[in-house]
C-alpha cells in the first residue's frame, strides 16, 4: 500500500549513493535495504567505500519489488599542478567485481586505510585519548576502516559528544592527529572503472563544506578520461553548487544523479533524502556492462 501511494504521488524513487556497515555506515546491507523500502524507494545503489563485500549480502536480503544497483565509492585524489592533492570520491556502478586490476586497487586502498587509521589512532592514544586500534579494527566488518569508526570510538569513550564533533576537532584534516591516505589518482580510477565495464560518476564534486574542491578544468580532464556522470543533488551541495554542476553536465554531455549518501546513524541524512531522475537512471543503466542490477 505504502509503495503504491508513493508511486502515484511522485513516480519512481531512486537513491544512488548509500553506505552500509561493510564500510562506514551503521546499517547492515539487509537493514539498509529494509530502510530503503520503508522510505518508499524503488531503486537503491549500495556504494560502500573501496569494497564490493556488501553486494552478496544485499543480493541475499533484497526484498521483492526493490531494485538494487551494485556500486562502490572509490577513494581518489586529483593532483593540481601548483597545490597539494585534493581528495575526490568517485562513484562506480555496474562494474565487473572480478576485473583483476580493479580488484587489486581496491585491496591496496583497504590496506592503506588500515595503516593510515592506525597512525591516527596511535597519535591520539599517545596524547592520552582512550582509543585502542585493535578495538577499532574489530568494529569494521569488512576491513574498510575510516574516520567514522574512530569517531564512534571517541564518542563511546566520552571524548566527544557526537561523530560530527569528532570530525570538527580531533579528526579534522587540519588536526595534528590527522593522517592522509594514498588514494587512487582519479584519472586512473575512471580508467579502471570503465575497463571493468562500470559507470564512473563524480560524487559530491562541488561540496565546499567538505574541504577543497576541484576546478572546472579538472572535471574536463575527468571527462576526457571517461567520466560518465556528476552527482548533482547531494545533501552537501548548496543550490548554487547544484546549478553549477548541472551547467557542467550540460556542457560536457554528462548524466546527473541525486542521492542521500546515507550512512545510517553516522550522519543525520535519511535514506532517500535526494533522488535521481528516472531518465538519468536509465542512461546510467545503459552505460553499465560489467554486471547487472539485482531486480525481480
Ligand atoms: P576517511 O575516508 O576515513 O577520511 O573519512 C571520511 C568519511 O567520513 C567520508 O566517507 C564521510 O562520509 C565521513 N564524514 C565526513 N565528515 C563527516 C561528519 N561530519 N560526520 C560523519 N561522517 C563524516
Ligand atoms: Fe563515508
Ligand atoms: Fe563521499
Ligand atoms: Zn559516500
Amino acid at each position: 500500500m505504502h509503495r503504491r501511494s508513493v508511486r502515484q504521488g511522485g513516480g519512481v524513487r531512486i537513491d544512488l549513493h548509500t553506505h552500509s556497515s561493510v564500510s562506514d555506515g551503521t546499517d547492515t546491507p539487509a537493514a539498509l535495504l529494509s530502510a530503503a523500502l520503508a522510505a518508499g524507494l524503488d531503486v537503491v545503489a549500495l556504494t560502500d567505500h573501496d569494497t564490493t563485500a556488501g553486494w552478496g549480502p544485499a543480493e541475499a536480503a533484497r526484498p521483492p519489488g526493490l531494485t538494487v544497483v551494485p556500486g562502490m565509492e572509490l577513494s581518489c585524489r586529483w593532483f593540481p599542478a601548483d597545490e597539494p592533492p585534493i581528495s575526490v570520491h568517485l562513484l562506480a556502478y555496474l562494474f565487473d567485481p572480478l576485473h583483476p586490476a580493479f580488484v587489486a586497487e581496491r585491496a591496496r586502498l583497504r590496506e592503506e586505510r588500515l595503516t593510515r587509521g592506525e597512525r591516527i589512532v596511535t597519535a591520539l592514544a599517545a596524547a592520552g585519548h582512550p582509543v585502542v586500534w585493535e578495538q577499532i579494527v574489530e568494529r569494521s566488518a569488512g576491513g574498510v576502516v575510516g574516520r567514522p569508526h574512530i569517531a564512534r570510538a571517541l564518542l563511546e569513550a566520552g571524548v566527544v559528544a557526537s561523530v560530527d564533533e569528532a570530525f570538527g576537532t580531533l579528526l579534522h584534516h587540519r588536526s595534528p592527529y590527522y593522517a592522509a591516505k594514498a588514494d587512487t589518482d582519479v584519472l586512473d580510477g575512471i580508467t579502471l572503472v570503465r575497463a571493468a565495464g562500470g559507470v564512473p560518476v563524480f560524487a559530491h564534486g562541488r561540496a565546499r563544506s567538505r574541504g577543497r574542491v576541484v576546478g572546472d578544468a579538472a572535471i574536463a580532464a575527468m571527462v576526457e578520461a571517461g567520466l560518465v556522470g556528476l552527482e548533482v543533488d547531494h545533501p552537501d551541495h548548496t543550490p548554487e553548487e547544484r546549478a553549477h554542476l548541472r551547467g557542467l553536465a550540460d556542457a560536457h554531455g554528462l548524466l546527473t544523479t541525486g542521492s542521500s549518501d546515507y550512512h545510517g546513524t553516522n550522519k543525520l541524512t535519511p535514506i532517500g533524502a535526494c533522488t535521481t531522475d528516472p531518465a538519468q537512471y536509465e542512461a546510467l543503466l545503459a552505460a553499465g556492462t560489467g554486471t547487472a542490477v539485482l531486480a525481480d
